[in-house]
């Protein structure tokens, strides 16, 4: 097909162009993504690749006739000046949009701005004066013809072409593989177009290869599907841990709230699968009530996480982001907290069926409150802090959830310099002068944080998965001591060792310890171990059955804590214990109220029913040692006698050896 006088090759491919375009724009809202900005800079420069190729277009075909109607030829010059004023455009928006993708954007510094839009808004001017000034182009009869000013926007173009690429390169490390790529397509095709239009300039080819390097982008970064979470139309967990770790690499400060439904577990279970799914988008589609979809990521189940930005919040950088101004409200992280607490103290009505959702919030600030990434994914997956319930867990609350954290590296350290030091605590007989026996007592002396307490210490070693370890540890220790002849010089009995619980779920673990006390050749019956009296139910018969084959081998028995668990009284003394260790907590409430005394008396005195022997630890005065010789125990524990010590200390003031 041809027309006269028409350039038909130039035609087709303005043309490819326009319907390329047109396509990707009518993608764009066929899949919703017009909302983020830059999806919003992407729907700019496909719109200017509209308007540029058409205007083309119409040019090309007023072009034979405007040397012979006056008309034709006025059209022709508005067109090609509309050509021009949204051309000087696309270089821009290019950079703008390659600064939204990569995040430079949430950087932009004052003067950047300021220069970006002088120089965009010099050269717009030079293009609408240019019907006057002539200093762009001018016709010359019929004949277009270049001025200077186009060698001026040229230059222009390149400039921000290549401050694009130097930003690409500058931030290389920090930008995600995919977008990397893609933004390198993209400028490379970009930059051919135009080195081939240059070089050639009957090949029309320029708009032509911004339209297939708009494909490529759209295919690559726009598509983001696969970052969304099916149901609830929020971006996911691995999409979370992109935008964490590029927020961190490019340094941008921004606000983070995690929302957990309380119970998750049990809630799943009574609601089954299908209502739990529709709870969830019911409590995502909230949140996008008060914050943009793309600010929201669905963690885990019953998970939800929203980070904000806070670095765009400053005054005064207002020039640029006016276009954009819908797309960057300002967030305050706590009144965001507080709308959704309010939210979730009231119903969910789901079919019919109303739910009260307990929710907590754990709500922080990088670089201010949290200062890294690895700590931000610890404090998403961790347990909230113990005590007090709060809906909304911040500042302190962070620390003390990230000082368990630390105490993990501190664990780590202290394994691999072995800094877990065994210290000694003596047991006496009831006369107070006589020394029984003594318990084992981890301490981790740590550079960093200094003294670490098992109280602390113990759970996360558990946590870990290295409990076992550590025990054998402490357990060689007490071994060693005894194989030295000093307790038993010291007419000690025994000495305790601590065992967790979850030791017990190990087949092997009976046949561990017997092996590790064989070992030093030493009497079995020196070597006391305590449990704690809080015994889950459910794993009885294995830890009864564990407890005997240790007892066959001949080591002796303690139900530690006695009075501060809630396990079944008879099956907690269907354990074969020779001793019972009554916590202090019932000694100490003895002297407190008459109920706590008649507590302390009973306690004792079913005990002694039972035929068990009696340690009651946590005696810290005269007149506690002297209640309890009242009534009648059998051993003595407390800082009243000595708090725990190290060997040496224990040897020295304990057993009174002066030299070694
Ligand atoms: P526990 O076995 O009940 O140990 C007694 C705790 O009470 C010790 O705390 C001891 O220092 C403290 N205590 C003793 N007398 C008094 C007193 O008169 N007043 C006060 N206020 N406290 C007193 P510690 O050493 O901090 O140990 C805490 C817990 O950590 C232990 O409680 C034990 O359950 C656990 N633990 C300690 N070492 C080990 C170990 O090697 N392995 C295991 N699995 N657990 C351990
Ligand atoms: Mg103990
Ligand atoms: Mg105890």
């Amino acid at each position: 097909m041809t027309f006269e006088g028409v350039n038909d090759t130039r035609v087709y491919m303005y043309s490819a162009a326009l319907i390329i375009a047109v396509s990707l724009m009518m993608h764009s809202f066929i899949q919703k993504r017009t909302d983020k900005r830059q999806n919003v800079t992407f729907l700019y420069m496909v719109g200017a690749l509209i308007i540029n190729s058409s205007t083309e277009i119409v040019c090309e075909f007023l072009h034979p006739h405007i040397s012979d109607s006056a008309a034709a030829f006025n059209v022709y010059k508005v067109f090609q000046l509309l050509y021009f004023v949204v051309h000087v455009l696309l270089a821009p928006f290019f950079l703008l949009y390659e600064m939204s993708v990569t995040d430079l954007i949430k950087k932009l510094k004052n003067y950047t701005v300021v220069f970006v839009v002088s120089i965009v808004s010099a050269t717009e001017i030079l293009v609408l004066t240019n019907p006057i000034t002539n200093f762009v182009y001018y016709y010359d009869g019929y004949d277009f013809t270049r001025n200077w000013g186009e060698g001026i926007i040229y230059i222009v173009a390149v400039v921000f072409l290549l401050l694009s690429l130097v930003n690409l390169f500058y931030y290389w490390r920090a930008i995600n593989p995919i977008k990397k790529m893609s933004l390198l397509y993209f400028f490379g095709v970009v930059i051919l177009g135009l080195l081939i239009q240059l070089l050639f300039p009957e090949v029309r080819c320029e708009l032509f290869a911004e339209a297939i390097a708009f494909v490529g982008v759209m295919i690559t970064i726009e598509n983001d599907d696969i970052m969304k979470d099916y149901e609830t139309g929020v971006y996911d967990r691995p999409a979370l841990m992109t935008e964490l770790k590029n927020n961190e690499a490019m340094n941008v400060r921004f606000g983070l709230i995690s929302l957990r439904l309380k119970d998750v577990d049990t809630v799943f279970k009574t609601n089954g699968p299908e209502n739990f799914n529709k709870l969830s988008v019911e409590a995502a589609e909230f949140l996008k009530t008060l914050i943009q979809r793309y600010y929201i990521y669905h963690f885990d189940r019953g998970h939800f996480v929203i980070i904000v930005n806070t670095e765009m919040n400053d005054q005064g950088r207002q020039i640029v982001r006016k276009l954009a101004r819908k797309y960057e409200s300002k967030y305050n992280l706590s009144e965001l907290a507080k709308k959704i607490d309010e939210r979730f103290n009231d119903e969910w009505i789901i079919d019919d069926t109303r739910y009260l959702l307990g929710i907590a919030q754990v709500k922080m600030s990088y670089p201010d409150e949290v200062t890294n990434v690895n700590d931000i994914i610890y404090l998403l997956n961790t347990d909230l802090p113990e005590g007090k319930e709060k809906s909304i867990y911040e500042g302190e609350d962070l620390k003390k959830m990230l000082r368990k954290t630390e105490v993990k590296k501190a664990i780590t350290r202290g394994l691999e310099e072995s800094e877990f030091e065994v210290y000694y605590q003596p047991i006496y007989h009831i006369d107070g002068e006589k020394l029984y026996g003594a318990e084992a007592l981890l301490r981790l002396h740590d550079r960093q944080l200094g003294e670490i307490y098992p109280d602390e210490f113990i759970p996360a070693v558990e946590e870990m998965g290295l409990i076992d370890a550590l025990d054998d540890y402490v357990l060689k220790n007490v071994c060693a001591f005894i194989k030295s002849g000093i307790p038993a010089g010291g007419a000690m009995k025994s000495i305790s060792v601590n065992l967790s619980l979850l030791q017990f779920r190990n087949e092997d673990f009976v046949e561990r310890l017997n092996g590790i006390v064989e070992v030093y050749k030493i009497p079995k019956t020196m070597v006391n171990f305590e449990i704690t009296e809080t015994v889950g139910s459910d794993d009885m018969d294995d830890i009864k059955d564990m407890v005997s084959r240790l007892k066959n081998f001949g080591f002796h028995f303690s139900m530690d804590d006695y009075g501060t668990g809630y396990s079944n009284i008879s099956k907690s003394f269907s354990l074969d214990f020779d001793v019972v260790k009554i916590d202090k907590s019932i000694l100490w409430g003895a002297e407190k109220s008459e109920l706590g005394m008649t507590v302390l008396t009973n306690t004792i005195y079913m005990i002694k029913q039972l035929n068990k022997k009696i340690v009651v630890e946590g005696v810290e005065t005269k007149e506690q040692m002297e209640l309890l010789r009242k009534l009648d125990v059998d051993y003595l524990q407390g800082y009243y006698f000595s708090k725990p010590i190290t060997k040496d200390e224990f040897i020295h003031d304990i057993i009174g050896i002066k030299e070694l």
